[in-house]
């Protein structure tokens, strides 16, 4: 219901009072402690990082209609434009994994070229389709460095 049944507006009002009632009043200080800001994003990229797009604002964007997924792509590769990513490699991660049709002619539209989803996998640009790709999320990887060698690191051994 509160990712993307209920109205936006109303699943925000909920979120807001559920975040204020069992985390904090001050959800800018708190964003600011957890997310990358923008300043960071640009010193990781002159360190040689690669960021990507993700939307804008975390939206499960197969429930968005075509004219709504076109601004947050645009919004989104303006974002990255603006803080200097590569245009050599433009690529997207869809939030939750979730796109349809629109979304992968909407992100070749705006340059993106490649995009992944949420399937855990190893991507092989010969037999995968380059704007659904799967990845290997750092939850899927070992957490420590006495653990055993993760299957999906076997496989590209
Ligand atoms: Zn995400």
């Amino acid at each position: 219901m509160l990712q993307h049944a209920l109205p936006d507006d109303l699943r925000t009002e909920i979120t807001d009072n559920m975040f204020r009632k069992f985390v904090t009043n001050d959800q800018d200080a708190f964003a600011d402690e957890l997310y990358l800001n923008e300043e960071q994003l640009k010193i990781m990229i002159d360190e040689g990082m690669h960021v990507g797009g993700h939307g804008v604002h975390h939206e499960w964007l197969n429930h968005c209609d075509s004219s709504h997924q076109e601004s947050i792509v645009k919004g989104c590769r303006s974002f990255l434009d603006g803080i200097g990513a590569s245009r050599q490699y433009m690529t997207f991660c869809y939030p939750y994994g979730a796109y349809n049709d629109d979304t992968k002619e909407i992100i070749v539209r705006h340059g993106f070229d490649l995009a992944m989803t949420t399937k855990v996998g190893i991507a092989d640009l010969t037999t995968h389709d380059s704007y659904v790709l799967p990845r290997i999320d750092t939850n899927d990887l070992p957490r420590s460095g006495d653990a055993e060698i993760a299957s999906l690191t076997r496989k590209l051994m």
